[in-house]
């Protein structure tokens, strides 16, 4: 009934948003960006309390970064041009012509709320859709919240609709209407596998953004005095729920001891503790379910011989005054791990990173590559030759090098194998956003 609702009056905003000149709705979206920026430390705050992450975290990347995609498609849309090409010998003129497509259907994950929902309506209502959002029931404030400011910015009523359901229930319901012609999801490579089957039959267009089992590979010329701080926070910031996260880091044999103990000592300076001391770099997890599907990966991995290095199980975890029902867990090392565990293979989606060595380039591209995801690869060397070869051959749509989460929103953002299909930035989400004619004219 809801998304019924919420698809009509879509359907209904749409032939006047999509008539409004791309610098009408630029400086709506621009409103939007300084109402959220204004209210930034209520947002921060909301959306640690609603999903356990430190607030630090939601301070300093999460709100300041919706604020960030509302502004950077708001000039983004005002930049792009059409194709023009002649054929001087038939006498025509070919040019391509983009018009906004409809109600889009927008469907986005718990661990970066505000981030990742805003990061779909800012492009789809920038190039003139209108949309039914729908955040995920676990972490919904910061979407409430949003919507609350709405009116004030100038967004015409009908153009963002945002329905708070299940997935299973109002996710399907948005995937399965015959009046929202494309979806944007970010989540689960399962969940994304039902949607491709329910939507089939619409043959709709779809965005599927999912998740990764991230490679960092480390050879012996790398700095480590910038790679294992970095390598660190690349395995647990957000506890390890980032779809980005390292979970695998490939270390060269001749460096593999040193790199463990230093790792193992960083790692144990990061404090997990009440989210809202920001002070603390680890909150808490999602919820009690995932926090036991991520202990059971340790588990698993322990019964198969590995060593848990620091964190679960091995280090004593205080509870903080205060939440003493907390979803918290210690960022975990393990090492000795097989490539072919569960822990090397499955995304754990937690402050879980396993540790293993590698002798040569081949062979560690070989590992990188052998499993199911593709999205976010990391390597470290001081050899410019090698990070190039190495870049070109892992199977990821990202490829970070000496550095990780570095992003420039212009370029191409998504998953190669099972982490996706599409990609999302300045060009692709206009693309995807947009249908396209090619034109031809006789003169
Ligand atoms: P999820 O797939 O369980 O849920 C994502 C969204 O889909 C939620 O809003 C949920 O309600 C909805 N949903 C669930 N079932 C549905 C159905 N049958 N039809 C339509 N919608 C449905 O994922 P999650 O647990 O919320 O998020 C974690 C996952 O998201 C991880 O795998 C992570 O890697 C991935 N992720 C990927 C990216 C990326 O950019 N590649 C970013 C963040 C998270």
């Amino acid at each position: 009934m809801l998304v019924e609702a919420a698809v009509k009056a879509a359907k209904e905003a749409f032939p006047i948003w999509s008539s409004k000149s791309p610098l009408e709705r630029s400086q709506i979206l621009n409103k939007l960006a300084d109402l959220i920026e204004h209210d930034l430390e209520a947002f921060a705050q909301a959306e640690s309390k609603d999903q356990g992450k430190t607030i630090t975290f939601a301070r300093t990347v999460d709100i300041p970064r919706a604020v960030h995609n509302f502004r950077f498609f708001a000039s983004s849309i005002l930049h792009h041009v059409t194709e023009c090409t002649e054929m001087p010998t038939m006498g025509c003129v070919h040019y391509t012509s983009r018009a906004p497509v409809g109600v889009a259907g927008l469907i986005s994950p718990w661990n970066l709320p505000l981030y990742l929902l805003t990061w779909k309506i800012a492009p789809a209502i920038a190039c003139g859709n209108t949309v039914v959002a729908k955040p995920s029931e676990m972490t919904s404030v910061t979407a409430w919240m949003m919507c609350k400011l709405m009116e004030k910015a100038g967004v015409p009523p009908g153009v963002v609709n945002v329905v708070f359901g299940a997935g299973a229930k109002a996710g399907e319901a948005l995937v399965c209407h015959p009046d929202v012609p494309l979806i944007s999801f970010t989540g689960s490579t399962l969940t994304a596998q039902r949607i491709t089957e329910k939507s089939a039959p619409h043959c709709k267009r779809l965005s599927l953004e999912l998740g990764g089992k991230n490679p960092a590979i480390i050879f012996d010329d790398a700095d480590l005095g910038q790679c294992i701080p970095t390598t660190v926070r690349s395995s647990f910031a957000n506890q390890g729920e980032i779809c980005l996260c390292t979970s695998r880091i490939f270390v060269q044999r001749g460096i593999y001891s040193e790199f463990l103990k230093r790792f193992v000592e960083e790692t144990k300076k990061w404090k997990t503790g009440n989210p809202s001391d920001p002070t603390i770099n680890v909150g808490a997890l999602i919820s009690k379910e995932h926090l036991e599907k991520v202990r059971n990966y340790v588990k698993k991995a322990q019964a198969e011989g590995a060593r848990v290095l620091c964190g679960e199980g091995v280090d004593p975890l205080a509870l903080p005054p205060g939440n003493q029902k907390g979803y918290f867990m210690l960022p975990t090392v393990i090492a000795e791990v097989k490539d072919e565990s569960c822990c090397m293979q499955e995304e754990i989606f937690g402050p879980v990173t396993c540790v293993v060595p590698f002798d040569t380039e081949e062979e560690v591209i070989r590992r990188a590559n052998g499993v199911k995801y593709g999205l976010a690869a990391t390597v470290w060397s001081g050899n410019v030759g090698r990070v190039h070869r190495v870049a070109h051959r892992l199977q990821s749509g990202l490829v970070w090098t000496n550095c990780w989460l570095v992003r420039d929103l212009n370029l191409p953002f998504g998953g190669m194998k099972a982490s996706g299909i599409g990609r999302e930035g300045a060009k692709d989400s206009y693309e995807f956003f947009t249908e396209v004619k090619t034109i031809t004219i006789k003169h």
